[in-house]
């Protein structure tokens, strides 16, 4: 018998919890048993002391385990179950292609997103400007569109991993988000309870990132890698840069017509292509649908260029409720904003650095995120034509082109691109992918 006082008392004393003693404090939380108070002070004691990777597993599974665990043997896919998760960006429209191009490839991607948090923007909400589209389906249509399409991305369910949804409101509130060990089971708890044979995890590295410094987004993927693989799910991270917009687009319905874009052909950004395609290639790779990354490559390039994986993104989209024309006729049911006209730099000069993160708070300014979870976000607003790290801005080249609904919120977002952009100033070019992390890395 364990007390959650007593738990909480031998991790504040620099001592390792057992396996039984991290699942004993969780399923308190998740049936009640344990006070908000006691939340609080477990996650303060593991701020300081850190976590083993033993008891970052145990926590893992236990925050999987407080609910549904899905199993989809009984949907028989024929193919391997494979998923990526982001630690959030500015512009990363990376899911609505990826999902597609790997399903189109043979894999299956039940991808279980969130919204946007804080100055990244949410799979879902991008999802949510497509009228019709349901992120909250039945778990049964969830798994038919799952086959049927070989991807569906819809929201969380109350009932995957609740007692991090109790966690993660009381670290919200009490200073403790920011701690690898807890973020590691946070992430993993919810997405590995989607029944997942494996996962690649794209963690972000720059400006926009999550996480504050590159050793710091390197330590966080090391963490997931050890702490999944040894939960019993195959997993591998790649750090991929977030010093600039990932797309050349953000915001929700202005990011959902680059991702259809990028799948048909008709425009494919390519720092987002180089990204989309290693994450996708891992995937290939560990869902043993490919024996090599250039081979997943080809195979990616084939489904792109053959139309394969805007059938399976068209497939998603009607079988989750939106347009059945959706891929052919983008543009009649994405909103538009009022106003859309390029913001210019004050000066002529290289683009040197940005501020990917006030690029993201931008996005939000404008209504395209949320303050607070009761927002509500307007679909329309947002940036497209992006300009890149590296390029001349000019009288001819814009910052970007503003998608607004009033000339007072157009004139207050190029005020905020012209100062989170740098023009001028020396110019270091980061790569688009930094390094893999694989299991047998750590
Ligand atoms: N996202 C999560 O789901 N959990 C964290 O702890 C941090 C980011």
């Amino acid at each position: 018998m364990y007390l959650p006082q007593e738990i909480i008392r031998k991790k504040r004393d620099g001592q390792e919890l057992s396996a039984e003693e991290i699942q004993f404090f969780i399923q308190g939380v998740a049936n009640n048993t344990v006070s908000e108070g006691q939340i609080a002070a477990f996650a303060m004691t593991i701020f300081f002391n850190e976590m083993t990777m033993d008891e970052r597993i145990a926590l893992t599974c236990a925050m999987r385990d407080s609910g549904m665990v899905i199993n989809w043997d009984y949907m028989n896919f024929g193919g391997p179950i494979v998923d990526k998760h982001s630690t959030g960006g500015v512009g990363d429209v990376t899911s609505l292609m990826l999902g597609p191009m790997v399903a189109a490839c043979g894999g299956f991607v039940p991808m279980i997103s969130g919204r946007g948090l804080g100055h990244t923007g949410g799979t879902l909400d991008k999802l949510e400007s497509i009228p019709g589209y349901n992120i909250t389906p039945t778990n049964e249509v969830f798994g038919l569109v799952t086959k049927d399409a070989g991807v569906a991305i819809i929201g969380q369910t109350g009932d995957l991993a609740p007692a991090d949804k109790r966690v993660y409101a009381t670290r919200d509130i009490t200073a403790t988000v920011d701690n690898i060990s807890l973020i590691t089971a946070s992430i993993l708890s919810k997405k590995l309870a989607a029944g997942l044979e494996s996962l690649v995890m794209d963690v972000k590295v720059g400006s926009g990132a999550f996480m504050p410094t590159y050793q710091a987004s390197e330590e966080l993927a090391k963490s997931i890698v050890a702490v999944a693989n040894g939960a019993g799910t195959q997993t591998t991270a790649i750090l991929t840069d977030m010093n600039q917009v990932l797309a050349s687009s953000a915001g929700n319905a202005v990011e959902v017509r680059e991702a259809v874009q990028f799948l048909t052909g008709e425009y494919r950004n390519p720092r987002l292509y180089e990204v989309t395609m290693a994450l996708c290639a891992e995937m290939l790779v560990l869902g043993k649908l490919a024996d090599t990354t250039e081979q997943a490559r080809k195979q990616l390039d084939e489904v792109l260029e053959n139309g394969k994986a805007a059938h399976c993104f068209g497939k998603m989209v009607a079988g989750l409720g939106g347009p059945v024309d959706f891929v052919a006729n983008y543009d009649n049911y994405l909103e538009k904003a009022e106003i859309i006209k390029p913001v210019y730099a004050k000066e002529t000069g290289v683009v040197s650095a940005m501020d990917t993160r006030e690029i993201g708070m931008a996005v939000v300014g404008m209504g395209g995120g949320r303050r607070v979870a009761t927002d509500v976000i307007d679909y329309a607003v947002g940036f497209d034509q992006f300009i890149r790290l590296g390029q001349v801005a000019d009288e001819n080249r814009p910052l970007a082109v503003i998608h607004a609904r009033t000339e007072e919120q157009w004139q207050e977002a190029a005020e905020a691109l012209q100062s989170a952009i740098t023009v001028g100033g020396e110019y270091v070019e980061t790569p688009d992918v930094y390094r893999q992390i694989r299991a047998e890395d750590i």
